[in-house]
């Protein structure tokens, strides 16, 4: 056997350094070009990709025939690019980052400056409303820092009232970002963005278009906007009118949950998968044994392959044979870190302000509901009218506080990761609760295969219960 290394990331800058006049050669397209003649070429992998290297014209030329010609577009995920994104909206962010296959990395909003830090959106200047949108602005940058003095004064630490005072901050505040990316999922990301219907978007499309387009032009090779992403707005109108008028949406003030659906009969599904994983049954026989063997062995069964579990381990790979769909409302604050899950499949609608706002309890302990109450009412009347005029841009001047309908749907081994990080003590309280809510609907209906869905901080005691 032999284990080499091809290639790794390195700075942009240092790439340049090093590389002086030939910087133009310097491309991930290599990498990509040898690996796409592995499964043709009898020669090892190092000698093609010398002769990548030796002529990267050629290079690309057989990347464009494999990758676009062949449709062997997998070859494309082997050049990886590291993007830093500065000045982006957190609106912006929300759309960015639902590509799955990409790694991001973002400033935490803790340690944002309102007051400079936000975006003025072209649909809202040409709609006449830059003078409303920046009073707004102004108005919720005072509130802000009324905000964290008052919860600061009410005994919360430093990070408790930076994290809270947030949720007063528009969706309009910038953002900044790492992110890492393969060209495969790059391309999709700057055709899908290309054809958004917000201007901020498509200027995002066309930035990532020419700093990775130049450097890697035979593997992002159709980044344009399509007919097909662009009907998507003029579809979901047309399904609005179909489906009729909403019915009234009852305002809460923190996150909330429904299980809608759940695999039938969880726990032996789960037992089945283990019997059919580690036996030659085929799946209704391990199904019939799994029914057979009567509700404590199962649950023993089970436990079995957790005993030698620690708080960083995943559950076994046959978990994601358990599904659960969960709606959930949650303020713009906890979806942020909600979207960050990339194994789960989430449907937002909207955001809504009829929902209400979510409201931090030291934002009630400070005595400043008022305050947070006012700054979404006058957020809400800057949404109602720039939607009159630019509806797609009427979302920038949401609060986090503001609140938005979720399917979030995910399988039992992804739902045990999201509860250890997200029931932990360390965790943002709405996010924290709202994990809370989801696994004790899931113990409800999966109590065996759900024993040890909780937070890293908990998982020893868990365990211990369990196991003794
Ligand atoms: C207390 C706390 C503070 C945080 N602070 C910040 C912060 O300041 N900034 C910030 O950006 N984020 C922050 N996060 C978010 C965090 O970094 C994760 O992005 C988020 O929790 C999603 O979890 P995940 O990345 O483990 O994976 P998920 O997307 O939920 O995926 C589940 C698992 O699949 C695997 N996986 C998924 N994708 C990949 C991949 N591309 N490569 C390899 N394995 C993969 C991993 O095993 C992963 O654990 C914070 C989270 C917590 C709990």
């Amino acid at each position: 056997m032999k284990v080499r290394l091809g290639g790794y990331n390195i700075d942009a800058k240092t790439i340049r350094e090093l590389a002086g006049d030939r910087y133009g050669d310097m491309t991930p397209e290599i990498i990509s070009a040898s690996y796409a003649r592995i499964s043709r070429d009898p020669r090892e992998v190092s000698r093609l990709r010398e002769e990548a290297r030796k002529d990267i014209e050629k290079a690309r030329k057989s990347n464009t025939a494999i990758v676009f010609g062949l449709g062997h577009s997998s070859i494309a995920e082997h050049a990886v690019f590291n993007i830093d994104v500065m000045g982006i909206s957190r609106l912006a962010v929300e759309a960015v980052e639902q590509f799955r296959l990409a790694s991001f990395t973002e400033k935490s909003q803790r340690y944002i400056r309102l007051g400079r830090d936000f975006v003025v959106p072209e649909e809202i200047a040409k709609a006449g409303l830059k003078r409303d949108f920046k009073g707004l602005m102004k108005r919720l940058t005072e509130s802000y820092k009324s905000m964290y003095e008052s919860i600061r004064a009410a005994g919360e630490d430093d990070e408790t009232a930076k994290e809270d005072a947030r949720y007063l901050m528009p969706l309009a505040t910038t953002a900044q970002f790492g992110m890492t990316v393969n060209a495969r999922e790059l391309e999709y990301m700057i055709s899908r963005l290309a054809s958004h219907p917000l201007a901020e978007l498509r200027e995002f499309a066309s930035k990532l278009s020419s700093v990775a387009g130049g450097i890697a032009p035979s593997l992002v090779k159709y980044p344009d906007p399509t007919d097909y992403f662009k009907a998507a707005p003029a579809i979901r109108v047309d399904i609005r009118r179909t489906a009729g008028r909403a019915g009234k949406s009852l305002a809460g003030d923190g996150p909330e949950a429904i299980l809608i659906d759940v695999t039938p009969d969880a726990d032996k599904r789960l037992a089945a998968s283990l019997i059919f994983a580690s036996t030659s049954m085929s799946h209704s026989e391990s199904m019939r044994r799994a029914a057979k063997l009567g509700k404590r062995r199962r649950a023993a069964l089970i436990a079995s392959t957790m005993e030698k579990m620690k708080p960083h381990d995943s559950v076994w790979r046959e978990f994601e044979n358990i599904r659960l769909l969960y709606e959930v409302t949650v303020s713009s604050s906890c979806f942020a870190q909600l979207k960050r899950h990339r194994m789960a499949t989430i449907i937002s609608q909207d955001y809504l302000p009829s929902l209400g706002i979510s409201i931090p309890d030291s934002v009630r302990k400070a005595g400043k509901v008022k305050l947070l109450r006012e700054a979404a009412e006058l957020s809400g009347r800057v949404y109602r009218k720039i939607g009159s005029r630019a509806e797609n841009a009427r979302d920038y001047p949401l609060l986090n506080a503001h609140r938005r309908r979720v399917l979030f749907d995910i399988n039992l081994r992804e739902l045990y990761h999201f509860s250890r990080m997200r029931c932990d003590i360390h965790a943002q309280w709405e996010i924290r609760r709202l994990a809370d809510l989801m696994c004790a609907m899931a113990e409800d209906k999966i109590p065996s295969g759900s024993v040890l869905l909780c937070g890293k901080d908990s998982f020893d005691r868990r365990k211990k219960d369990l196991f003794g």
